[in-house]
């Protein structure tokens, strides 16, 4: 039996960010390498904060990345249900286990009550932890508080020592007696916190490897000291390198696009995002920058998880991007372009067009959101012309030209390359030209520009129609 069990433990509160993207991808990865499994579980246990429209996005923003889960809400599996709302029975069972071995105990004080001696001790200098004053409550003390109509929460009592967290990535983490005072596992209302569902889910999901980001630390102490109490064997951890921006400060918000759906709508392929993200905190050992993920999924490991912050490079992620662009299947990147081709008028276009069309401009693109403006001279209007190429068609000798090739066009089909070649050469016949003094004003005349792909290319996308729209505003209606 494979004993490699990870997780991956979104709470469905927001958008996927490239940090959960990350960590996803890294278990992932781990999973796949490892031939072990990749569990979704759901942390919806802020039932304020957690909603289904973000759960469903997470899951897609997930799929568009190409991660697969082996077990999950969507897919079930024999560790479920996977959402922490459907689990509440389980939680409460391993409270009253706590409860009764004399580790945690029922808490009384009110959430106002607890920020006031916050508050007061944090004037005092000293470290806001509980004060412990609920432990030693008798039963009787419990009865009255609860006459007063005070529900309790379950706080699990802190052991005076240090923890020791031999951590994959990090190595030996030493925690100080002290850090953390007793905290609550469930809450009044039987939901559990954080850490106590994470804990229970992560022993009853038989998880053997936890990878997550480095701010993760605090928990897994507060994690440890549950698995001691709880009598039950830890995970192994890994806590990831934090991703940074430019100013090695932690990346948000502020810094431009940071959600996996924000990076699609911008046009970015999802084989750009993941190969930067797989190196944002790991490194395959040699120079490779390019990678795709079977090659990411073989050469992972992670004893080569770094552990300073990882600074995101946008410059770079764009340059992966511009790559994939340029060379994968063009059929592939056709999918991801069509919401950007129909942001102009050539929407409607049938795809064999929009993939001449791709496969002409897609080596100047960045971003599938540049197609708009690479693609206009393709659209059903006439083009502006650049000042040299309205220099060129005012010459006299560029109006022989056009006027030929308009009235060949009429006998000639110009729908694939060499038809359209077959033309310009019947036009160089006819007028004696050739070379840039036969191109250049057929060029001006259906692009606007002196410049770009080559003409047959051109001209077969136009199409016949386009092509003598074209000439015959050029040559001012003339022809
Ligand atoms: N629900 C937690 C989060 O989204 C999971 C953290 C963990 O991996 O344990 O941050």
């Amino acid at each position: 039996m494979n004993s490699v069990r990870v997780r991956f433990a979104p709470s469905p509160t927001g958008s996927l960010h490239v940090g959960g993207a990350r960590t996803a991808l890294f278990n992932w990865f781990f999973s796949r390498q490892k031939r072990g499994s990749f569990v979704l579980r759901i942390e919806d246990t802020d039932v304020a904060r957690s909603s289904a429209e973000a759960e469903s996005g997470v899951l897609s923003d997930l799929r568009w990345l190409g991660i697969e889960w082996d077990e999950g809400p969507d897919r079930g599996g024999s560790h479920g249900p996977y959402r922490q709302s459907e689990r509440k029975g389980i939680y409460d069972d391993f409270g009253l286990r706590l409860l009764r071995a004399g580790k945690a105990y029922k808490c009384y004080c009110l959430p106002e009550e607890l920020e006031r001696r916050r508050q007061e001790l944090l004037a005092l200098g000293r470290s806001p932890h509980y004060d412990g004053r609920c432990r030693n409550l008798s039963q009787d003390e419990c009865a009255g508080l609860e006459r007063e109509g005070r529900k309790p929460s379950l706080r699990f009592l802190v052991e005076e020592k240090g923890i020791l967290l031999s951590d994959i990535v990090r190595g030996e983490v030493q925690f100080p007696s002290g850090m953390v005072g007793d905290f609550i596992i469930l809450r009044p209302d039987g939901m559990p916190t954080y850490n106590f569902s994470c804990v229970i889910d992560d022993h009853l999901m038989e998880i053997s490897h936890v990878l997550r980001a480095e701010e993760h630390l605090p928990n897994t102490l507060r994690q440890l000291m549950l698995y001691e109490g709880l009598e039950m064997k830890p995970p192994r951890f890994a806590h990831l390198s934090l991703i940074l921006n430019r100013h090695r400060a932690k990346l948000s918000k502020r810094d431009g696009a940071v959600s996996v759906s924000e990076f699609r709508e911008l046009g970015y392929l999802p084989e750009a995002v993941v190969n930067y993200l797989s190196l944002l905190g790991w490194s395959p050992g040699d120079d490779r920058e390019l990678m795709s993920v079977q090659e990411t999924v073989e050469a992972f490991s992670l004893e080569r998880a770094t552990r300073a912050g990882a600074i995101f490079d946008r410059d770079k992620l764009d340059w992966m991007n511009g790559h994939y662009i340029r060379t994968l299947d063009v059929d592939h990147v056709l999918r991801p372009s069509l919401p950007f081709f129909r942001k102009t008028s050539l929407g409607n276009a049938d795809e064999g067009k929009l993939r001449k069309i791709l496969s002409v401009v897609r080596g100047g693109l960045v971003k599938l959101d540049d197609l708009p403006h690479h693609v206009s001279m393709f659209e059903e209007k006439l083009p502006e012309y650049e000042p040299d190429a309205r220099r060129l068609l005012e010459e006299p000798s560029s109006a022989e030209v056009l006027s030929a090739a308009a009235r060949l066009l009429e006998e000639t089909d110009v729908s694939s390359q060499e038809s359209a070649r077959a033309w310009l050469d019947a036009v160089g016949r006819e007028t004696g030209r050739k070379g840039r003094e036969l191109l250049m004003p057929i060029r001006a005349a259906l692009t606007g520009s002196l410049h770009g792909r080559e003409l047959p290319l051109i001209i077969e996308i136009l199409g016949s129609r386009d092509c003598r729209m074209r000439l015959e505003h050029a040559s001012g209606g003339k022809t």
